[in-house]
């Protein structure tokens, strides 16, 4: 059996039968019903004919719904898989169908069940963060739906719209973002240079000079653009070098009781007159430079990862109203 697809048109007129709207752009229906805000989605994209019925409402005489009451609108409504309520949030499950006119009806049954069951128990519909009884909207956040009074949607809106990284990296974060990087290279370049470099250190001391400038990097500047990545790239293979050769001038200043001049000339002419033991120097370095790529790359990913999500605010049916 192929994929079923369900158009905006079937979707619309579903709506219609229930006496509902259908937002055609966030791909939900919604509306009110003997003053009960509803919200009903298809509750998966392989089960478009599978919907979830949210509203919001609590009873100052009766208990949420729980297990006893689910039973019950069960029994009124068999077509129904789940009830649950979560505060003031009551979600509702129909089972699945194939068949357009059968979820419409399913639907519809479970609707009328669950209206003229929170009328018995004086369900007050109220908005989902306050808690007043007031009139709701919709909004939806990822993949959250809430219903919510103006002033609470709008607010809870404004904070997530604040906190939503920008597309576009300003100047002012670059500059931020490098004065990270440079920052965390100096704390990597200080743990390259003081821990001493056996071979396993210099993994650890590696990984330390690629996560330090990558992740202060990120978290201080935010989004990094292009030139951006590239100079922590070009400031992480520097901070390994620099670090690198130093902790062996560290070395010759502190077993031979020497000047940092005076180290730094011995250390390079011995380099240079190939009298150190090149093999040695190189797996080292190959190895810090392979801890520092494995640091730098995995602290990158999980500092961007929040600039990733594409994150859905939207106001459901508001200017269709
Ligand atoms: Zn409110």
């Amino acid at each position: 059996m192929g994929r079923m697809r369900i158009n905006d048109e079937q979707y619309q007129h579903m709506a219609y039968a229930w006496g509902l709207n259908y937002d055609m752009e966030n791909k939900v229906i919604y509306g009110e019903r003997s003053g009960y805000p509803l919200l009903i989605y298809a509750s998966n994209a392989l089960a478009p004919l599978m919907f979830t019925i949210t509203t919001s409402a609590v009873s100052t005489f009766y208990p949420p719904i729980g297990n006893v009451e689910e039973n019950l609108l069960k029994s009124r409504a068999p077509m129904l898989t789940s009830a649950v309520q979560r505060n003031s949030r009551i979600i509702l499950s129909s089972k699945n169908t194939f068949d357009i006119n059968e979820a419409q009806k399913n639907v519809a049954c479970i609707l009328s069940a669950l209206i003229s069951f929170m009328q018995e128990r004086g369900f007050m519909p109220c908005c989902e963060s306050c808690g007043y009884s007031v009139h709701t909207e919709i909004l939806q956040t990822g993949h959250e739906y809430r219903h919510l009074c103006p002033p609470c949607g709008e607010r809870i809106a404004a904070s997530i719209w604040q906190n939503m990284p920008s597309g576009k990296a300003s100047s002012n974060n670059v500059i931020k973002g490098i004065l990270g990087t440079v920052l965390g290279a100096i704390l990597g370049f200080i743990f390259m240079t003081l821990f001493p470099s056996y071979t396993y250190t210099i993994l650890v001391s590696g990984l330390m000079a690629g996560t330090f400038p990558a992740s202060i990097g990120v978290c201080m500047g935010g989004r990094p653009c292009k030139a951006t990545k590239i100079t922590i790239v070009v400031i992480v293979v520097l901070t390994v070098f620099v670090g690198y050769n130093a902790n062996y001038v560290l070395a010759f200043m502190t077993e031979r009781n020497m000047s940092v001049g005076v180290a730094a000339k011995t250390y390079i002419s011995l380099m240079l007159a190939g009298m150190a033991n090149m093999k040695l120097w190189t797996w080292r370095l190959t190895a810090a430079y392979i801890a520092a790529a494995v640091g730098g790359f995995s602290s990158y990913l999980s500092a961007s990862s929040k600039f990733n999500k594409t994150y859905k605010v939207a106001h459901i049916g508001r200017y269709r109203r």
